[in-house]
């Protein structure tokens, strides 16, 4: 049987139980749209879909046409938004893929009416207002002429418009300022018939549409779902969400030297005392980052042990003179419970000097992802 040197476990039944916790908690009527762009956040895609469409899910979202067809192979019918620009080649697979595409400017407009007329279809779309990201989406003050260019495409439905939050995990006060636009614009828009539309607004951070009183009619999760928080203490850890994936390695060696020797490229770490160390099967190409050179600990037998020197491509150095039983083949948790010890991602993604988004998405494709149900426990 083949070893697995470092690999990711996934949680579905944690995510199953995510997803119901964020559903319980939102108004009844409230769509949820699932961000599973760039394989789920490093998650695998699939699989995090099928479970997800059993368990509640309105919709999903993704970054591109490329992983809206691969997510329409998962479930015919199932609304699919486009986040991201459509590039001239990629017009086609939008009626293809039965994929709804994200509209910012007038020149989109007339190229998927175009699209539309030469696949002989409608395509469905969201309009996108920028409140204050500078990103994607027209700006706010410019929404209605727009608009109108949209209601008045041939080929084109309007489904839904929304905007994005640049600050939600660190800034309120703006947030705040961004939601006020977005339903200042609204109300500029003539002949708005809300009944019709998606209209959202709040992602992970920003998720005020638990209240009832919410102006919103669907939100878009990604990092919640599955399983951490946007940010430290967040209100949302009342959700008890529980994390979906871990992050495994194995020692592969153990040995000693002594004080004074210099550890891994560049020299950046020299022993103070005579040591043990275990030289671990995973390194920044697995997705522990360089970054976390000097600054990372993993779990080894229940014991944090920190890493040494720089994090090479295939392998890692850790210390393990406190942590004397640990021997060659032993588990290692880089992401994750072991014994009464838990490394969370975002404890993980500071060492790495990331946000945990990133984190999810640096595990690299060499790392299998292991897929099994668990219960509540
Ligand atoms: C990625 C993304 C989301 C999801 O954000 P989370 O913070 O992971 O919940 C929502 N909306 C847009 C436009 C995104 O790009």
């Amino acid at each position: 049987m083949k070893a697995y040197r470092c690999w990711a476990e996934i949680d579905l039944g944690a995510l199953e139980r995510n997803l119901g916790r964020i559903r319980a908690a939102l108004p009844p009527h409230m769509q949820y749209v699932a961000v599973v762009k760039a394989d789920a956040y490093g998650h695998g895609m699939p699989r995090m879909v099928a479970r997800l469409m059993q368990s509640g899910a309105s919709m999903f979202a993704v970054a591109n046409v490329y992983e809206g067809a691969e997510l329409r192979e998962v479930g015919r019918g199932w609304p699919i938004l486009v986040l991201g620009p459509i590039l001239p080649e990629e017009e086609r697979y939008l009626a293809e893929y039965d994929l709804t595409a994200t509209i910012s400017t007038p020149e989109e407009v007339d190229r998927l009416s175009a699209a539309a007329a030469r696949a002989n279809t409608i395509l469905p779309v969201h309009l996108k207002i920028d409140t204050g990201m500078g990103r994607l989406g027209v700006w706010h003050e410019d929404a209605a002429s727009l608009y109108e260019k949209v209601m008045a495409a041939a080929g084109l439905k309007l489904a839904g418009i929304f905007t994005h939050f640049s600050s939600a995990d660190t800034d309120p006060a703006f947030t705040s300022e961004q939601r006020n636009r977005f339903l200042h614009a609204l109300e500029t828009l003539p002949d708005l018939d809300t009944s019709k539309l998606l209209i959202h607004a709040d992602n992970s951070a920003g998720l005020e549409s638990l209240s009832p009183d919410s102006p919103f009619n669907a939100v878009r999760i990604g990092l919640l779902q599955f399983g951490c928080l946007p940010y430290p203490d967040s209100f949302l850890a009342e959700l008890k969400p529980e994390p979906v994936l871990s992050f495994h390695t194995r020692v592969g060696i153990t040995k000693s030297l002594p004080a004074g020797t210099s550890i891994s490229y560049g020299q950046t770490f020299q022993l103070t005392r005579d040591s043990r160390l275990g030289v671990l099967t995973a390194g920044y190409g697995d997705g522990i980052p360089t970054t976390a050179s000097n600054r990372a600990q993993v779990i080894i037998r229940g014991h944090r042990c920190p890493v040494l020197g720089r994090v090479t491509m295939d392998q890692t150095i850790v210390d393990l003179t406190d942590c004397p039983e640990a021997q060659a083949g032993d588990r290692v948790t880089l992401i994750g419970h072991q014994g009464d010890e838990c490394i969370e991602v975002q404890e993980f993604s500071q060492w790495a000097m990331c946000i945990p988004w990133e984190a999810f998405c640096s595990i690299t494709k060499r790392v299998p992802r292991l897929y099994r149900t668990s219960r509540e426990q």
